[in-house]
């Protein structure tokens, strides 16, 4: 096992708040929350609501009653999902493992970014969290671990704005202290069992015996050991909707230094990439670049277009920036790769991007009829020309 913290949880703080003060930000400071007014229930409270005593869920004449001079805020259609992916997306530029827990929370995997210190990992992480308030106004939290239960705990230790970071080795030690319910699976109902048991705290189970766990927790105890000793090996799982991704990678015979070949090669992988992802009806939105150094040494750079695309050609001119942001060690490469993820349905937008660039896909639809049935060089693109061959 690593010995960095490299799984990490996101938690938006209110978020469906946070996406109406993104666009009412005269708000900010106030005692406001998303609701139905008629018979309706909060269903996201600013942190000023929450000390006043509203909660969520809670019934929206409640909420009056508790802070009368809540403000309410009806629901936006489109903004929340909206906001969510550009969030999301803004994450798969520091990693292409992102699994999409809900609306406002997930994991992140950051194994293939090959940092090298904790130190790095917190700077690089509270950078997005800095970014993603920057380009989208919507206040995080972060939990950094080398797991998924610790990270999850860590993301809300601290809210709004928190940032946690829990290394390995200290998993037991950040639990001890806090309450049983943070344990995933203990309920409102156990906590008030366990706490007639006299267990309170993480670290009230520690002094039970093996036969008052198994009595208190049935087959289940050493699972709730397990847990309470802050171990899990579950793994980050990049999210069903975001599961398909199109990517290629070549590993060379030689390593190779020279950024013009290596550039040259990753925009013949989008040219591969590209008539599959137009055969299959999607388009696609990120594009990430890996590199391999010799020795199994990877680095990842992504980014997204603001439009999902099927076309080949908006994706050229992050080639070269992309190359750059992963490739930092002036050391020649084993490997490159390139992916592309972040995939939706062709028409499911409506975007009237889709008629300016009608005349380019249909040329790009001929083309790939022309490749398929071998007659590839037929038309080329600049990069396509033949490798030099040393
Ligand atoms: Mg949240």
């Amino acid at each position: 096992m690593s010995g960095l913290p490299l799984i990490v949880h996101l938690d938006a703080d209110a978020f469906f708040v946070s996406c109406e003060l993104s666009v009412r930000p005269d708000l900010r400071g106030t005692k406001c929350a998303v609701g139905g007014r008629e018979r309706g229930i909060i269903s996201s409270a600013s942190y000023e609501a929450r000390a006043c005593g509203v909660y969520t869920p809670m019934p929206t004449k409640l909420a009056l009653k508790v802070c009368p001079d809540l403000i309410l805020l009806p629901h936006t259609s489109g903004i929340y999902g909206k906001k969510s992916r550009e969030m999301f997306d803004l994450c798969e530029s520091l990693t292409p493992l992102v699994q999409r827990n809900s609306i406002d929370e997930g994991y992140l995997d950051l194994g293939p970014c090959g940092f090298k210190t904790a130190a790095e990992i917190e700077n690089r992480v509270r950078a997005l969290q800095q970014r993603i308030w920057d380009e989208l106004q919507i206040p995080t939290s972060f939990g950094i671990a080398a797991n998924k239960l610790v990270s999850a705990i860590a993301s809300k230790a601290r809210k709004p704005r928190g940032f946690t970071v829990i290394l390995p080795g200290e998993e037991a030690a950040f639990l001890a202290p806090l309450k049983i319910s943070v344990i995933p699976g203990v309920g409102t109902k156990s906590t008030e069992r366990l706490e007639k048991a006299g267990i309170r705290l993480v670290s009230d189970l520690f002094v039970r015996t093996e036969r008052e766990l198994k009595d208190l927790f049935g087959s289940g105890w050493s699972e709730m050991l397990r847990m309470a000793r802050g171990e899990d090996d579950r793994p980050v799982e990049v999210s069903h909707e975001d599961a398909k991704s199109y990517s290629v990678q070549e590993t060379f015979g030689h390593d190779i230094g020279d950024f013009a070949e290596i550039e040259r090669i990753a925009k013949r992988m989008i040219d591969e990439l590209m008539p599959a992802i137009r055969a299959d009806g999607k388009r696609v939105k990120t594009m990430t670049v890996k590199v391999r150094y010799p020795g199994m040494e990877n680095s990842t750079a992504g980014r997204s277009l603001t439009e999902a695309t099927d076309l080949e050609a908006p994706f050229y001119p992050l080639v070269g920036a992309l190359l750059r942001a992963a490739w930092t060690k002036r050391r020649p490469l084993r490997l490159v790769s390139v992916r592309f993820s972040n995939v939706e349905e062709q028409g499911t937008q409506l975007e009237m991007f889709a008629q300016t660039d009608e005349r380019k896909r249909r040329l790009a639809a001929v083309l790939d009829k022309l490749n398929d049935r071998g007659k590839k060089g037929l038309v080329q693109h600049g990069h396509q020309l033949p490798k030099r061959r040393e």
